[in-house]
Protein backbone atom coordinates (compact mmCIF):
# COMPACT_ATOMS: atom_id res chain seq x y z
CA UNK A 1 0.00 0.00 0.00
CA UNK A 2 1.55 3.41 -0.98
CA UNK A 3 1.83 5.70 1.69
CA UNK A 4 1.60 9.08 -0.55
CA UNK A 5 -0.84 11.19 0.96
CA UNK A 6 -4.37 10.59 -1.65
CA UNK A 7 -7.13 13.05 -2.01
CA UNK A 8 -10.32 12.37 -1.98
CA UNK A 9 -11.08 11.94 -5.58
CA UNK A 10 -8.23 9.49 -5.50
CA UNK A 11 -9.66 7.37 -3.12
CA UNK A 12 -13.37 7.37 -4.49
CA UNK A 13 -12.04 6.68 -8.01
CA UNK A 14 -9.42 3.98 -7.26
CA UNK A 15 -11.79 2.05 -4.82
CA UNK A 16 -14.21 1.70 -8.09
CA UNK A 17 -11.83 0.89 -10.81
CA UNK A 18 -12.55 -2.51 -11.48
CA UNK A 19 -10.01 -2.98 -14.61
CA UNK A 20 -7.17 -0.62 -15.76
CA UNK A 21 -6.33 -0.66 -19.56
CA UNK A 22 -3.03 -0.43 -20.33
CA UNK A 23 -2.58 3.49 -21.78
CA UNK A 24 -6.48 3.68 -22.00
CA UNK A 25 -9.30 4.75 -19.83
CA UNK A 26 -10.16 3.12 -16.79
CA UNK A 27 -13.40 0.58 -16.09
CA UNK A 28 -15.28 2.17 -13.21
CA UNK A 29 -17.83 0.45 -11.30
CA UNK A 30 -21.01 2.93 -11.09
CA UNK A 31 -23.13 2.70 -7.85
CA UNK A 32 -26.09 4.89 -8.68
CA UNK A 33 -27.34 5.23 -12.33
CA UNK A 34 -29.81 8.14 -12.56
CA UNK A 35 -32.00 8.33 -15.91
CA UNK A 36 -34.76 10.59 -17.36
CA UNK A 37 -36.71 10.83 -20.74
CA UNK A 38 -34.68 12.50 -22.91
CA UNK A 39 -31.65 10.37 -23.11
CA UNK A 40 -32.82 7.10 -22.12
CA UNK A 41 -35.37 6.33 -24.82
CA UNK A 42 -32.60 5.58 -27.38
CA UNK A 43 -30.30 3.78 -25.07
CA UNK A 44 -33.15 1.27 -24.25
CA UNK A 45 -33.64 0.76 -27.66
CA UNK A 46 -30.17 -0.45 -28.30
CA UNK A 47 -30.65 -3.14 -24.69
CA UNK A 48 -33.60 -3.92 -26.58
CA UNK A 49 -31.64 -4.70 -30.18
CA UNK A 50 -28.89 -6.78 -28.59
CA UNK A 51 -30.89 -9.03 -26.17
CA UNK A 52 -29.43 -7.01 -22.97
CA UNK A 53 -30.69 -7.28 -19.45
CA UNK A 54 -30.63 -4.09 -17.13
CA UNK A 55 -27.57 -5.62 -14.93
CA UNK A 56 -28.53 -3.99 -11.84
CA UNK A 57 -32.01 -2.69 -12.12
CA UNK A 58 -31.94 -1.17 -7.80
CA UNK A 59 -29.02 0.63 -8.82
CA UNK A 60 -31.32 2.89 -11.61
CA UNK A 61 -33.71 5.52 -11.00
CA UNK A 62 -35.55 7.14 -13.05
CA UNK A 63 -37.10 10.47 -13.08
CA UNK A 64 -39.09 12.70 -15.45
CA UNK A 65 -38.16 16.20 -15.57
CA UNK A 66 -36.75 17.58 -18.71
CA UNK A 67 -39.85 17.47 -20.58
CA UNK A 68 -42.74 18.28 -18.43
CA UNK A 69 -44.61 21.07 -17.97
CA UNK A 70 -44.50 22.84 -14.65
CA UNK A 71 -48.37 24.01 -14.94
CA UNK A 72 -51.60 21.41 -15.36
CA UNK A 73 -49.65 18.36 -14.45
CA UNK A 74 -52.46 16.31 -14.26
CA UNK A 75 -53.46 16.83 -18.05
CA UNK A 76 -51.88 14.86 -20.68
CA UNK A 77 -49.01 16.22 -22.06
CA UNK A 78 -50.01 18.22 -25.37
CA UNK A 79 -46.20 18.24 -26.81
CA UNK A 80 -45.83 14.70 -28.99
CA UNK A 81 -42.63 14.30 -28.95
CA UNK A 82 -42.42 14.76 -24.93
CA UNK A 83 -45.78 13.17 -24.44
CA UNK A 84 -43.34 9.89 -26.40
CA UNK A 85 -40.45 10.31 -23.80
CA UNK A 86 -42.67 10.54 -21.03
CA UNK A 87 -44.15 7.22 -21.83
CA UNK A 88 -41.09 5.73 -23.46
CA UNK A 89 -39.79 6.06 -19.80
CA UNK A 90 -42.28 4.80 -18.28
CA UNK A 91 -42.46 1.45 -20.07
CA UNK A 92 -39.21 1.09 -20.11
CA UNK A 93 -38.75 1.22 -16.22
CA UNK A 94 -41.97 -0.98 -15.82
CA UNK A 95 -40.52 -3.33 -18.57
CA UNK A 96 -36.61 -3.44 -16.62
CA UNK A 97 -38.21 -3.28 -13.01
CA UNK A 98 -36.68 -0.02 -12.37
CA UNK A 99 -37.82 2.53 -10.05
CA UNK A 100 -39.69 5.37 -11.54
CA UNK A 101 -40.89 8.66 -10.33
CA UNK A 102 -43.06 10.01 -13.30
CA UNK A 103 -45.46 12.92 -13.57
CA UNK A 104 -47.85 13.27 -10.69
CA UNK A 105 -45.53 10.34 -8.37
CA UNK A 106 -45.17 12.84 -4.98
CA UNK A 107 -41.23 12.22 -5.39
CA UNK A 108 -41.18 13.27 -8.85
CA UNK A 109 -38.78 16.00 -9.74
CA UNK A 110 -35.47 17.20 -10.87
CA UNK A 111 -32.88 14.11 -11.23
CA UNK A 112 -30.22 16.24 -9.54
CA UNK A 113 -32.65 17.15 -6.21
CA UNK A 114 -34.57 14.17 -5.77
CA UNK A 115 -31.45 11.87 -5.76
CA UNK A 116 -30.11 13.61 -2.42
CA UNK A 117 -33.46 14.63 -1.07
CA UNK A 118 -34.31 10.56 -1.11
CA UNK A 119 -30.90 9.99 0.49
CA UNK A 120 -29.89 8.03 -3.10
CA UNK A 121 -26.93 10.20 -3.42
CA UNK A 122 -24.46 9.28 -0.54
CA UNK A 123 -20.40 10.02 -0.28
CA UNK A 124 -18.01 7.45 -1.52
CA UNK A 125 -19.73 6.48 -4.64
CA UNK A 126 -19.48 6.79 -8.22
CA UNK A 127 -22.91 8.49 -9.71
CA UNK A 128 -23.74 9.18 -13.20
CA UNK A 129 -26.33 10.38 -15.35
CA UNK A 130 -27.44 11.54 -19.01
CA UNK A 131 -27.38 15.13 -18.13
CA UNK A 132 -23.99 17.62 -17.40
CA UNK A 133 -25.23 18.93 -14.41
CA UNK A 134 -24.60 15.51 -12.46
CA UNK A 135 -22.15 17.16 -10.86
CA UNK A 136 -24.26 18.23 -8.72
CA UNK A 137 -24.01 15.17 -6.84
CA UNK A 138 -20.29 15.30 -6.20
CA UNK A 139 -21.35 17.73 -3.25
CA UNK A 140 -21.56 14.95 -0.88
CA UNK A 141 -18.35 13.70 -1.58
CA UNK A 142 -18.98 11.45 -4.64
CA UNK A 143 -17.71 11.38 -8.30
CA UNK A 144 -20.53 12.33 -10.17
CA UNK A 145 -20.74 13.13 -13.98
CA UNK A 146 -22.80 14.05 -16.85
CA UNK A 147 -22.60 10.84 -19.69
CA UNK A 148 -23.51 10.52 -23.22
CA UNK A 149 -26.63 8.41 -24.64
CA UNK A 150 -24.37 5.04 -25.32
CA UNK A 151 -23.07 5.61 -22.45
CA UNK A 152 -26.13 5.29 -20.35
CA UNK A 153 -26.36 2.00 -22.60
CA UNK A 154 -23.36 0.68 -21.57
CA UNK A 155 -24.12 1.59 -17.72
CA UNK A 156 -27.46 0.31 -17.89
CA UNK A 157 -25.83 -3.66 -19.56
CA UNK A 158 -22.67 -3.45 -17.20
CA UNK A 159 -22.85 -0.96 -14.53
CA UNK A 160 -19.50 0.13 -15.50
CA UNK A 161 -18.18 3.02 -17.94
CA UNK A 162 -14.95 3.56 -19.29
CA UNK A 163 -12.90 7.13 -18.04
CA UNK A 164 -9.57 8.30 -18.53
CA UNK A 165 -8.62 9.34 -14.85
CA UNK A 166 -9.09 13.17 -15.16
CA UNK A 167 -6.19 15.47 -13.44
CA UNK A 168 -7.40 16.82 -9.97
CA UNK A 169 -7.72 20.55 -9.30
CA UNK A 170 -8.26 22.32 -5.70
CA UNK A 171 -10.10 25.59 -5.26
CA UNK A 172 -9.96 27.43 -2.06
CA UNK A 173 -11.70 29.72 -0.81
CA UNK A 174 -11.13 31.66 2.44
CA UNK A 175 -12.66 33.29 5.14
CA UNK A 176 -16.41 34.27 5.75
CA UNK A 177 -19.04 35.76 3.30
CA UNK A 178 -20.53 38.37 2.87
CA UNK A 179 -24.37 39.84 3.93
CA UNK A 180 -26.48 38.80 0.39
CA UNK A 181 -23.63 36.55 -1.03
CA UNK A 182 -24.82 32.91 -1.61
CA UNK A 183 -23.30 29.63 -3.07
CA UNK A 184 -24.09 30.81 -6.57
CA UNK A 185 -21.96 34.23 -6.26
CA UNK A 186 -19.25 32.05 -5.22
CA UNK A 187 -19.68 29.44 -7.94
CA UNK A 188 -20.36 32.42 -10.58
CA UNK A 189 -17.29 34.53 -8.92
CA UNK A 190 -14.72 31.37 -9.62
CA UNK A 191 -15.94 30.63 -12.94
CA UNK A 192 -15.08 34.45 -13.83
CA UNK A 193 -11.92 34.12 -12.62
CA UNK A 194 -10.57 30.84 -14.37
CA UNK A 195 -12.96 31.26 -17.56
CA UNK A 196 -15.43 28.53 -18.72
CA UNK A 197 -12.35 26.47 -20.08
CA UNK A 198 -10.05 27.03 -17.20
CA UNK A 199 -10.70 23.20 -15.47
CA UNK A 200 -11.14 21.70 -18.38
CA UNK A 201 -9.42 18.17 -18.01
CA UNK A 202 -9.21 18.57 -14.30
CA UNK A 203 -11.94 17.00 -11.56
CA UNK A 204 -12.22 20.12 -8.82
CA UNK A 205 -12.11 19.51 -5.20
CA UNK A 206 -13.92 22.74 -3.49
CA UNK A 207 -12.01 23.19 -0.12
CA UNK A 208 -11.27 26.01 2.52
CA UNK A 209 -13.82 27.57 4.83
CA UNK A 210 -16.37 29.13 2.85
CA UNK A 211 -17.42 25.14 1.34
CA UNK A 212 -16.86 24.00 5.37
CA UNK A 213 -19.59 26.55 6.53
CA UNK A 214 -21.85 25.95 3.53
CA UNK A 215 -25.03 24.04 3.88
CA UNK A 216 -25.65 21.19 1.41
CA UNK A 217 -27.77 23.25 -0.63
CA UNK A 218 -25.15 25.74 -1.26
CA UNK A 219 -22.55 22.68 -1.67
CA UNK A 220 -25.04 21.61 -4.29
CA UNK A 221 -25.25 24.48 -6.48
CA UNK A 222 -21.99 24.74 -6.47
CA UNK A 223 -20.86 21.41 -7.45
CA UNK A 224 -23.39 21.46 -9.77
CA UNK A 225 -22.09 24.50 -11.72
CA UNK A 226 -18.16 23.02 -11.62
CA UNK A 227 -18.64 22.01 -15.09
CA UNK A 228 -19.65 25.46 -16.15
CA UNK A 229 -15.64 25.80 -16.03
CA UNK A 230 -15.24 22.83 -18.35
CA UNK A 231 -14.35 20.76 -15.09
CA UNK A 232 -15.57 16.83 -15.33
CA UNK A 233 -17.04 17.41 -11.96
CA UNK A 234 -16.27 19.01 -8.55
CA UNK A 235 -16.46 17.51 -5.25
CA UNK A 236 -16.70 18.25 -1.17
CA UNK A 237 -15.59 16.32 1.34
CA UNK A 238 -18.53 15.44 3.46
CA UNK A 239 -18.62 16.62 7.09
CA UNK A 240 -21.09 16.66 10.13
CA UNK A 241 -22.82 19.25 7.74
CA UNK A 242 -23.20 16.19 5.16
CA UNK A 243 -24.02 13.49 7.37
CA UNK A 244 -27.11 15.44 9.30
CA UNK A 245 -28.54 16.15 5.83
CA UNK A 246 -28.59 12.30 4.95
CA UNK A 247 -29.56 10.77 8.10
CA UNK A 248 -33.44 10.11 8.43
CA UNK A 249 -33.67 9.93 4.13
CA UNK A 250 -35.85 7.59 2.75
CA UNK A 251 -33.21 5.33 1.30
CA UNK A 252 -30.10 6.01 3.27
CA UNK A 253 -28.94 3.57 5.44
CA UNK A 254 -30.24 3.18 8.90
CA UNK A 255 -28.85 1.28 12.03
CA UNK A 256 -26.03 -0.85 11.85
CA UNK A 257 -25.30 0.26 8.06
CA UNK A 258 -25.78 3.44 9.00
CA UNK A 259 -22.78 3.50 11.36
CA UNK A 260 -20.74 1.20 9.08
CA UNK A 261 -21.37 3.71 6.61
CA UNK A 262 -20.56 6.85 8.67
CA UNK A 263 -17.22 4.93 9.92
CA UNK A 264 -16.25 4.83 6.12
CA UNK A 265 -17.85 8.39 5.11
CA UNK A 266 -15.65 10.10 7.94
CA UNK A 267 -12.53 8.74 6.10
CA UNK A 268 -13.20 10.30 2.94
CA UNK A 269 -10.70 14.15 2.72
CA UNK A 270 -7.79 14.74 1.00
CA UNK A 271 -4.87 13.94 3.49
CA UNK A 272 -2.35 16.68 4.54
CA UNK A 273 0.07 16.92 1.96
CA UNK A 274 -1.56 15.54 -0.73
CA UNK A 275 -0.69 16.75 -4.43
CA UNK A 276 -2.90 18.21 -6.83
CA UNK A 277 -1.92 18.86 -10.83
CA UNK A 278 -3.36 22.73 -10.05
CA UNK A 279 -4.74 24.95 -7.27
CA UNK A 280 -6.42 28.45 -6.64
CA UNK A 281 -6.96 30.32 -3.58
CA UNK A 282 -9.66 32.98 -3.26
CA UNK A 283 -10.71 35.05 -0.48
CA UNK A 284 -14.13 35.37 0.46
CA UNK A 285 -14.30 39.19 1.01
CA UNK A 286 -13.74 39.57 -2.71
CA UNK A 287 -17.13 38.09 -3.79
CA UNK A 288 -20.17 40.36 -4.35
CA UNK A 289 -23.30 39.19 -5.44
CA UNK A 290 -22.62 37.99 -9.45
CA UNK A 291 -24.10 38.46 -12.57
CA UNK A 292 -23.59 37.24 -16.62
CA UNK A 293 -23.04 39.59 -18.93
CA UNK A 294 -22.58 37.48 -22.12
CA UNK A 295 -23.51 33.81 -23.54
CA UNK A 296 -21.18 31.72 -21.38
CA UNK A 297 -20.88 31.38 -17.22
CA UNK A 298 -17.91 32.64 -17.54
CA UNK A 299 -18.28 36.20 -18.27
CA UNK A 300 -19.93 37.03 -14.47
CA UNK A 301 -19.19 40.28 -13.01
CA UNK A 302 -19.73 41.77 -9.45
CA UNK A 303 -23.38 43.27 -9.98
CA UNK A 304 -22.10 46.99 -9.28
CA UNK A 305 -19.85 46.78 -11.83
CA UNK A 306 -19.49 47.80 -15.56
CA UNK A 307 -19.37 45.28 -18.12
CA UNK A 308 -15.23 44.76 -18.98
CA UNK A 309 -14.08 45.92 -22.09
CA UNK A 310 -13.29 43.86 -24.88
CA UNK A 311 -9.34 43.66 -24.45
CA UNK A 312 -9.86 43.28 -20.49
CA UNK A 313 -12.11 40.56 -20.92
CA UNK A 314 -9.52 38.52 -22.78
CA UNK A 315 -10.55 35.36 -25.41
CA UNK A 316 -11.06 36.84 -28.83
CA UNK A 317 -12.26 40.22 -29.72
CA UNK A 318 -14.77 39.38 -32.14
CA UNK A 319 -16.69 36.43 -30.03
CA UNK A 320 -16.78 38.83 -27.14
CA UNK A 321 -18.46 41.78 -29.58
CA UNK A 322 -20.90 38.68 -30.93
CA UNK A 323 -21.58 37.70 -27.38
CA UNK A 324 -22.27 41.25 -26.43
CA UNK A 325 -24.44 42.03 -29.51
CA UNK A 326 -26.45 38.94 -28.89
CA UNK A 327 -27.14 40.41 -25.21
CA UNK A 328 -28.26 43.83 -26.88
CA UNK A 329 -24.85 45.03 -24.36
CA UNK A 330 -22.14 47.34 -24.88
CA UNK A 331 -18.63 47.40 -23.07
CA UNK A 332 -18.22 49.56 -20.07
CA UNK A 333 -22.07 49.91 -19.36
CA UNK A 334 -23.25 49.29 -15.73
CA UNK A 335 -25.48 46.24 -15.24
CA UNK A 336 -27.43 47.70 -12.40
CA UNK A 337 -30.85 49.00 -13.66
CA UNK A 338 -30.96 47.12 -16.99
CA UNK A 339 -34.52 45.98 -17.57
CA UNK A 340 -35.53 42.25 -17.15
CA UNK A 341 -38.65 40.63 -18.56
CA UNK A 342 -38.66 37.43 -16.99
CA UNK A 343 -37.12 36.54 -13.88
CA UNK A 344 -37.13 32.67 -13.41
CA UNK A 345 -35.97 31.21 -10.18
CA UNK A 346 -35.45 26.82 -10.41
CA UNK A 347 -33.40 24.23 -11.77
CA UNK A 348 -30.83 21.73 -10.44
CA UNK A 349 -28.75 25.04 -9.64
CA UNK A 350 -31.16 26.68 -7.41
CA UNK A 351 -34.46 25.30 -7.02
CA UNK A 352 -34.45 23.81 -3.54
CA UNK A 353 -35.47 24.98 -0.38
CA UNK A 354 -33.08 27.30 0.67
CA UNK A 355 -33.50 29.22 -3.00
CA UNK A 356 -36.90 30.05 -1.90
CA UNK A 357 -36.21 30.89 2.05
CA UNK A 358 -33.49 33.47 -0.23
CA UNK A 359 -36.47 35.07 -2.79
CA UNK A 360 -39.10 35.18 -0.37
CA UNK A 361 -37.09 36.53 2.34
CA UNK A 362 -36.54 39.65 -0.46
CA UNK A 363 -40.22 39.65 -1.66
CA UNK A 364 -41.46 40.02 1.47
CA UNK A 365 -44.08 42.57 2.25
CA UNK A 366 -43.24 44.19 -1.80
CA UNK A 367 -45.02 43.19 -5.21
CA UNK A 368 -43.97 41.77 -8.08
CA UNK A 369 -43.06 44.41 -10.15
CA UNK A 370 -45.04 45.65 -13.72
CA UNK A 371 -44.58 44.27 -16.68
CA UNK A 372 -42.40 41.21 -14.76
CA UNK A 373 -43.03 37.62 -15.74
CA UNK A 374 -41.85 35.29 -12.80
CA UNK A 375 -41.51 32.01 -13.10
CA UNK A 376 -41.34 30.12 -10.05
CA UNK A 377 -40.71 26.66 -9.93
CA UNK A 378 -39.65 23.83 -7.08
CA UNK A 379 -37.23 21.31 -7.68
CA UNK A 380 -39.36 18.46 -7.00
CA UNK A 381 -42.65 17.84 -5.23
CA UNK A 382 -40.63 17.45 -1.53
CA UNK A 383 -39.62 21.16 -2.35
CA UNK A 384 -42.96 22.33 -3.03
CA UNK A 385 -44.55 21.11 0.07
CA UNK A 386 -41.90 22.66 2.00
CA UNK A 387 -42.55 26.08 0.69
CA UNK A 388 -46.19 25.20 0.90
CA UNK A 389 -45.67 23.99 4.84
CA UNK A 390 -43.16 27.06 5.84
CA UNK A 391 -45.56 29.81 4.75
CA UNK A 392 -43.20 30.88 1.57
CA UNK A 393 -46.49 30.46 -0.81
CA UNK A 394 -48.18 32.78 1.01
CA UNK A 395 -45.35 35.15 0.99
CA UNK A 396 -45.03 34.77 -2.81
CA UNK A 397 -48.92 35.24 -3.44
CA UNK A 398 -49.05 37.82 -1.46
CA UNK A 399 -46.31 39.78 -3.27
CA UNK A 400 -48.40 38.70 -6.83
CA UNK A 401 -46.39 35.61 -7.75
CA UNK A 402 -46.94 32.37 -8.68
CA UNK A 403 -45.75 29.22 -8.11
CA UNK A 404 -45.50 26.53 -10.64
CA UNK A 405 -44.90 22.46 -10.67
CA UNK A 406 -41.52 20.95 -10.46
CA UNK A 407 -39.29 20.64 -13.57
CA UNK A 408 -36.67 21.59 -15.45
CA UNK A 409 -38.47 24.44 -16.80
CA UNK A 410 -36.80 27.53 -18.03
CA UNK A 411 -33.78 26.02 -17.48
CA UNK A 412 -33.61 24.89 -21.13
CA UNK A 413 -35.89 25.33 -23.91
CA UNK A 414 -37.71 21.30 -24.11
CA UNK A 415 -40.90 21.90 -22.51
CA UNK A 416 -43.50 25.16 -22.46
CA UNK A 417 -41.37 27.59 -20.32
CA UNK A 418 -39.28 29.37 -22.96
CA UNK A 419 -37.90 32.83 -22.41
CA UNK A 420 -39.39 34.58 -25.87
CA UNK A 421 -36.66 35.88 -28.11
CA UNK A 422 -35.18 39.34 -27.71
CA UNK A 423 -36.65 39.49 -23.90
CA UNK A 424 -33.91 39.61 -20.82
CA UNK A 425 -34.48 37.01 -18.34
CA UNK A 426 -32.38 36.53 -15.08
CA UNK A 427 -32.24 33.33 -14.13
CA UNK A 428 -31.36 31.26 -11.43
CA UNK A 429 -30.44 28.02 -13.96
CA UNK A 430 -26.66 27.47 -14.96
CA UNK A 431 -26.36 28.02 -18.86
CA UNK A 432 -26.45 31.42 -20.59
CA UNK A 433 -25.69 29.99 -23.99
CA UNK A 434 -27.23 31.60 -27.05
CA UNK A 435 -30.71 30.01 -27.32
CA UNK A 436 -30.47 28.34 -24.05
CA UNK A 437 -33.61 29.53 -22.32
CA UNK A 438 -35.02 29.54 -25.94
CA UNK A 439 -34.35 30.88 -29.21
CA UNK A 440 -32.92 34.57 -29.22
CA UNK A 441 -33.80 34.94 -25.29
CA UNK A 442 -30.91 36.79 -23.71
CA UNK A 443 -30.13 34.73 -19.92
CA UNK A 444 -28.06 36.66 -17.24
CA UNK A 445 -27.15 33.90 -14.54
CA UNK A 446 -27.13 34.91 -10.64
CA UNK A 447 -28.74 33.68 -7.53
CA UNK A 448 -32.22 33.51 -6.14
CA UNK A 449 -31.27 36.93 -4.00
CA UNK A 450 -30.40 38.51 -7.43
CA UNK A 451 -33.78 37.50 -9.37
CA UNK A 452 -36.14 38.11 -6.15
CA UNK A 453 -34.45 42.09 -6.88
CA UNK A 454 -35.28 41.85 -10.14
CA UNK A 455 -38.48 40.52 -9.69
CA UNK A 456 -39.61 43.60 -7.11
CA UNK A 457 -37.58 46.11 -9.21
CA UNK A 458 -38.05 45.50 -12.96
CA UNK A 459 -34.52 45.67 -13.09
CA UNK A 460 -30.75 44.24 -12.42
CA UNK A 461 -30.47 45.53 -8.45
CA UNK A 462 -28.03 44.70 -6.01
CA UNK A 463 -30.24 42.68 -3.32
CA UNK A 464 -27.98 43.65 -0.32
CA UNK A 465 -29.75 47.02 -0.71
CA UNK A 466 -33.39 44.97 -0.23
CA UNK A 467 -32.30 42.62 2.48
CA UNK A 468 -34.10 43.83 5.67
CA UNK A 469 -31.65 42.41 9.21
S1 LIG B 1 -32.55 21.77 -14.52
FE1 LIG B 1 -31.36 22.03 -16.38
S2 LIG B 1 -29.29 21.28 -15.98
FE2 LIG B 1 -30.69 20.56 -14.33
S3 LIG B 1 -31.30 18.51 -14.96
FE3 LIG B 1 -32.83 19.93 -15.74
S4 LIG B 1 -32.13 20.52 -17.81
FE4 LIG B 1 -30.41 19.51 -16.78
Amino acid sequence: MSNTPATLFDKVWDSHVVRKIADGPDVLFIDRHFIHEVTSPVAFLGLESRKLKVMFPEKTFATADHNTPTINQHLPVQDPLSANQLKALEVNAAKYGISHWGLGNPKNGIVHVVGPENGITLPGMTIVCGDSHTSTHGAFGAIAFGIGTSEVEMVLSSQCIMQPKPKKMRISVDGVLGKGITPKDVVLFIISRLTAAGATGYFVEFAGEVFGNMSMEGRMTVCNMSIEMGARGGMIAPDETTFNYIKGREKAPAGAAWDKALAYWKTLKTEEGAVFDKEYRFAAADIEPMITYGTNPGMGIGITKNIPLADAAGGSKSTYEKSLDYMGFHENEAMLGKKVDYVFIGSCTNGRIEDFRAFASIVKNRKKAEGVTAWIVPGSHIVEQQIKEEGILDILTAAGFQLRQPGCSACLAMNDDKIPAGKYAVSTSNRNFEGRQGPGARTMLASPLVAAAAAVTGVVTDPRTLLVD
